[in-house]
């Protein structure tokens, strides 16, 4: 087992997540969550204001048909209408603010620490699964927090200013509405457990799709030139319909709360009523105070029916923010050892020792590799497919640790300094020269952020990149299109080599490429190769003879063991040997790949 396992961690139940999400937001907002809240304040006072108003509407206004205070009450209502709007206003704008920060700083907080991880979980996980997530989930700590700062302050406010209106017109039948509390809450219980799962799953599924949709446009001419085109669609048909079901029941489910409240308002509303009119013709009592009972037990209506559902919304809510925190949680692995040591370079000479690996729980990859790469010379490895190569050059930057045996550089075990001194000793050019967000000069100094501009161009320059970078509409400064598919392989290899030299790194590592380029981009390639190599520890994965001839040394690898090693006259002169067989069969014109898939056997031959 490989020691690169991040470890995943449980976030808890909903109840402790939501005291996180508070804890962790809520200190930073307190100025702003105080204008909100004051802003509430006035609207519940307002709202309940509207209703106790009811009372002198109808018994003075209307019953005893006083002119004179009609304009007063016209007035009172005007104003606690205007200061209701403008603190709705308040209130909305300041929870907004709050909502959308709470968002960047998810979204912050997300992109670092997934850099943190390690190659080994990135490479297990869909990537583009994971981004799906992310971007379906970040919304969920928002939700969390503005529903219970909503319906808690808001809707409770309100509610408990309206109540005071209602105990005081009527404090027994006040009571009596509440009767209808408990069968609400037990029913909406049920529900918000159905709603966990599905809520999941609905995530789940969508990620996928969205997942299955960046994958292929990724990869559109591969699926365009195998017509992939129906499988896929049948695929993602499949999971949108999926969604599309799942997504419906949540919705049932939910609103399944609706017909429940409104049923129980409906019972406890005709009968108020029902009383009111009983006591307006039979005591002659003035209908002012029950209308103002019943206005206030209306308005309250809505909060109350938002507070019961506050759980079942909090619900879907909370298993966002809980997808969000298990990415979050999950630990990076290997972290540097107490009081790690900077790496100080001085030959950059590189000892693999007795070096064994696994990925995860499948079979060893190395068994007992041992080989020196000299310092400031160049060593090849060669192979079939699958030897293990990758592995290795992967295991000295730490993307992995191995699980024996040890890697120094200079006398130093890479597993006891600091990562990055490890890394930033290390440059590498692998065969899938990615380009990043930005213009070319920012993605040629992503290989030193301090680099200056005459330093960016002087990489170029050397990398054999300065001409083309040139002839683009605006330079250096012209923005990489999409992956840099409108620079041909060849120009986004020299740009990779210009941020690996840019690097000025002791160790280059070099992952070369197998798919042949056009000959004038790979002589410009070579050139840049050649420039990048001088001088330099290089572990390059060779495929190209005029690259391993040239190798001070070349490491043959057989099924994750050193077969044979030595330089190139001395192994292509031993009898039987394997690396003498594989130039045999170049040399009878066969094609190299049977037997160690050296291959571009034309771009080699020339210079071997
Ligand atoms: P090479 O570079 O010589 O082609 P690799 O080092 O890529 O060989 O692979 C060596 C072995 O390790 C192969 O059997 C491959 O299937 C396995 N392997 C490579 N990468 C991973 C990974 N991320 N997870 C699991 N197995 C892997």
């Amino acid at each position: 087992m490989a020691n690169s396992d991040e470890q995943r961690v449980d976030p808890g139940t909903i109840w402790a997540v939501l005291r996180r999400i508070l804890s962790e937001n809520g200190r930073d907002y307190v100025g702003t969550y105080a204008i909100a809240i004051s802003c509430l304040v006035v609207v519940a006072l307002t709202t309940a204001f509207m209703a106790w108003i009811m009372r002198d509407v109808v018994d003075e206004a209307l019953a005893k048909q006083r002119g004179e205070v009609i304009w007063s009450i016209a007035g009172a209502i005007f104003l606690a209408f205007f200061l209701r709007g403008l603190a709705t206003y308040g209130q909305a704008v300041a929870l907004a603010k709050i909502s959308n920060n709470v968002v960047a700083r998810y979204q912050r907080r997300l992109f670092s620490h997934l850099m943190e991880l390690g190659v080994g979980f990135l490479g297990e996980t869909r990537s583009a699964h994971l981004a799906a997530q992310i971007s379906q989930n970040t919304t969920g700590i928002r939700d969390v927090l503005n529903l219970t700062i909503t319906s808690l302050a808001r809707d409770t406010l309100t509610l408990i200013a309206l109540l005071g209106v209602m105990i005081y017109h009527d404090a027994m039948l006040t009571m009596l509405t509440f009767l209808a509390g408990p069968p609400l809450i037990l029913a909406l219980r049920y529900i918000s457990r159905r709603l966990r799962s599905v809520t999941r799953e609905v995530v789940n599924v969508n990620s996928r799709v969205y997942g299955v949709m960046q994958e292929t446009l990724q990869g559109i001419s591969i699926v365009k030139a195998f017509t992939m085109e129906d499988q896929l669609r049948d695929r993602i048909d499949h999971l949108v319909s999926e969604a599309e079901s799942r997504s419906n029941r949540i919705a049932r489910l939910t609103e399944r709360t609706s017909p429940l409240t409104d049923t129980l308002a409906g019972i406890a509303i005709a009968g108020i009523l029902a009383y009111a009119a009983y006591q307006a013709v039979y005591n002659n009592v003035l209908p002012g105070a029950l209308i103002s009972f019943i206005t206030a037990l209306l308005l309250a209506y809505d909060p109350a029916r938002r507070l019961a559902r506050l759980q079942v919304n909090l619900e879907r809510a909370v298993v966002n923010a809980r997808m969000i925190y298990e990415i979050l949680d999950v630990v990076p692995h290997q972290p540097d050892v107490v009081d790690a040591a900077d790496l100080k370079v001085t030959d950059a000479r590189i000892v693999f020792e007795n070096l064994s690996f696994g990925y995860g729980e499948t079979s060893p990859v190395l068994h007992d590799v041992s080989f020196v790469a000299e310092g400031g010379r160049t060593t090849a490895l060669v192979g079939p497919s699958g030897a293990g190569k990758t592995t290795i050059v992967s295991l000295l930057p730490r993307f992995y640790d191995p699980t024996g045996g040890r890697i120094l550089i200079d006398g130093q075990d890479i597993a006891k300094v600091t990562k990055s001194s490890l890394r930033h000793a290390i440059a590498y050019v692998s065969q899938h020269p990615y380009l990043f967000e930005g213009t070319i000069a920012d993605n040629i100094r992503y290989g030193r952020p301090d680099a200056t501009d005459d330093e960016v161009k002087e990489a170029a320059k050397l990398a054999y990149a300065d001409e083309f970078i040139l002839e683009q509409p605006q330079g250096y400064e012209t923005p990489v299109a999409d992956g840099g598919s409108s620079l041909s392989g060849g120009q986004r290899q020299r740009l990779s080599i210009a941020r690996a030299l840019i690097r000025q790194a002791p160790i280059l590592l070099l992952d070369e490429a197998t798919s042949a380029l056009d000959t004038e981009s790979e002589v410009l390639v070579q050139k840049a190769l050649d420039t990048a190599m001088e001088g330099r520890t290089v572990l390059v994965i060779a495929h190209r003879l005029s690259t391993i001839a040239r190798a001070q040394k070349i490491i043959v690898m057989l099924r994750g063991r050193v077969a044979e090693e030595g330089e190139h006259g001395e192994l292509a002169g031993r009898k039987d040997g394997i690396y003498a067989r594989f130039l045999k069969m170049q040399a009878l014109g066969l094609d190299g790949d049977a037997a160690l898939e050296l291959n571009t056997v034309h771009a080699g031959k020339g210079d071997a």
